[in-house]
């Protein structure tokens, strides 16, 4: 087998010329010579290297990514007596990188994980790995909506379910790993978020889930039970995909202000519904829409079919269309009166029911993208060398790193924290005591993630603004870090609810 035959680094050396050219990288040897007129970057860096240890130089401007894909093809050796150093990451692996996985995943005590925690990050992690990631990284790059055999294979492997958290709704579905619906709490939710936001595609993890997350709860909370049995099935086994179509261009933080009318049909038998919805993430793609709408008695929720007169088309947003954000339009759409969520009248509650969840899911994802940016730094100040030195040697980026770690820790504690309260306290209760906190996490999470996107620009220079390569990660984080201070609630709106919030309970206190 050539890729196992053993060579010195004389004789590796003698191979220095444009007919055979061959490089060391991590105690491997590479026959390089049909690639040269391949390689993107032109043959004359890499005959710069040509019968040489070229692992500095090679990790100084490429992701290990780009040595995997060709590897199989090019490696021919070892050096002899010599083994490869370099960690290579394979599907489900936990990283050893420090901060890169929370404290418990490296090692550390924790009174909020059990067993079937940890077996259910293995599965999913390795899930995600395998099934997800090879798809994400191209139509998240083209654009390209996730496609109807992925999201029956998420729905076949319980990922779907596993979305949309704990509950009743969960009889009857397979979850990842075997798990029992009585046995899936709020950390195994919270898992399957950060496992979502840890493959580093914003809009494609969007696509696959975020509709579902918001927009199926109204249905297994207000819904008929007739709908129930028909929509939760059909969405959470991928065959069907549902969104939450609530903001419209006229009212975003100000839901009070929708106007999408909905007016009964003379026969009673239908509302007719007019108007239009902005920014509705999935809906460019999705069967199901939970619509708010005016009624005559108010604000009202509907369950609408995709049908005549209904029409979506997608927005361009900062992060890649894979998510299906779209702007829709209803004209005259008949929309049978039994699709009613809750009462005529009462679709505010209906759209409050399920806002700290999502809050709460935004958290998850948002502390895991930042994490992962931790990681992409780390690595980096660890290999890059300028100056003759590594960036890690730099006490300036070592206080930024210092400075990112710190905050994602401390969001991190924190979420735990609110998750563990969620698994304890009725859904009146968080209502009541986690409302507040669960907005000032969010506002907190966005903040950090802001300052560790900024810090991750300055530690990555021109790569960090640069779609491919080393900084793509870094570039895309800086681009779509946003999303979080906006979406599910702004950094405004979060902040002011926490201290509202917290005045409910302010006692007859003084100073
Ligand atoms: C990519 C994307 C996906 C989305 N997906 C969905 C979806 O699936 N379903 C859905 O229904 N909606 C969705 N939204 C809408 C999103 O929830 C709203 O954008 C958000 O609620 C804010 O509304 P707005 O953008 O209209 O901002 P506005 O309400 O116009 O507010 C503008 C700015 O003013 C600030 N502001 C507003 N009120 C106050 C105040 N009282 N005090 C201080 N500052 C204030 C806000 O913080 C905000 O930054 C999505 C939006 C985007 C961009």
């Amino acid at each position: 087998m050539p890729g196992q035959q053993e060579y010195t680094r004389e004789e590796v050396a003698t191979h220095n010329t444009e007919s055979s050219c061959w490089i060391i990288i991590d105690n491997v040897v590479y026959d390089v010579t049909k690639f040269l007129d391949l390689h993107p970057g032109g043959a004359g860096v890499i005959m710069d290297m040509a019968g040489k240890d070229a692992t500095d130089d090679f990790y100084n401007l490429h992701r290990q990514e780009h040595l995997l894909k060709y590897s199989k093809r090019l490696q021919i050796g070892t050096i002899a007596g010599q083994k490869p150093e370099i960690i290579v990451t394979g599907p489900g692996d936990i990283s050893k990188v420090p901060y890169a996985e929370a404290n418990y995943w490296q090692g550390h005590r924790s009174t909020y994980y059990n067993d079937s925690h940890k077996a259910f990050r293995v599965v999913l992690r390795k899930f995600y790995d395998e099934e997800i990631i090879p798809e994400a990284l191209v139509s998240e790059e083209l654009g390209k909506v996730p496609s109807p055999e992925l999201f029956r294979k998420m729905g076949d492997f319980g990922l779907l379910a596993a979305a949309v958290g704990p509950g009743p709704h969960l009889q009857g579905q397979n979850l990842p790993g075997g798990l029992k619906p009585e046995e899936m709490d709020f950390f195994h939710e919270q898992i399957m978020h950060e496992e979502s936001a840890r493959i580093g595609c914003p809009g494609f993890s969007d696509g696959l889930g975020a509709g579902l997350m918001i927009g199926l709860p109204p249905i297994f909370n207000f819904g008929s039970y007739e709908m129930q049995q028909k929509i939760i099935p059909e969405v959470l086994s991928g065959r069907k995909r549902i969104c939450l179509a609530i903001t419209e261009p006229f009212a975003g933080s100000d839901v009070a202000r929708i106007k999408t009318t909905a007016k009964l049909s003379p026969d009673g038998k239908h509302y007719i519904v007019n108007g239009t919805k902005k920014w509705i993430t999935n809906g460019v793609f999705c069967d199901y829409f939970s619509t708010a709408v005016r009624t005559p008695k108010g604000i009202t929720m509907l369950l609408i079919e995709r049908s005549e007169g209904l029409e979506t088309k997608p927005i361009k947003t900062s992060y890649s269309p894979a998510a299906g954000t779209s702007y829709i339009t209803f004209e005259n759409v008949k929309v049978p009166v039994e699709n009613i969520l809750g009462k005529e009248g009462q679709g505010f509650q209906v759209i409050m029911y399920n806002f700290n969840h999502e809050r709460w899911a935004i958290c998850c994802s948002v502390i895991r993208a930042s994490r992962l940016i931790v990681e992409e730094c780390f690595k980096w100040a660890n290999q890059r060398k300028i100056f003759g030195k590594r960036l890690i040697d730099q006490p300036v980026i070592r206080a930024k790193l210092a400075h990112m770690i710190a905050n994602v820790e401390a969001i991190q504690n924190w979420l735990e924290n609110i998750t563990y309260q969620m698994t304890q306290m009725s859904y009146k209760e968080q209502s009541r005591a986690l409302a507040g906190p669960i907005a000032l996490l969010k506002l907190q999470c966005t903040r950090v993630s802001h300052m560790v996107s900024d810090e991750a620009c300055q530690i990555f220079g021109g790569r960090a603004i640069t779609k491919t390569g080393m900084g793509r990660l870094i570039e895309q984080f800086q681009r779509t870090n946003k999303f979080g201070a906006i979406l599910g609630g702004s950094e405004e709106i979060m902040a002011d609810l926490g201290v509202r919030q917290a005045m409910k309970d302010f006692p007859n206190a003084r100073l």
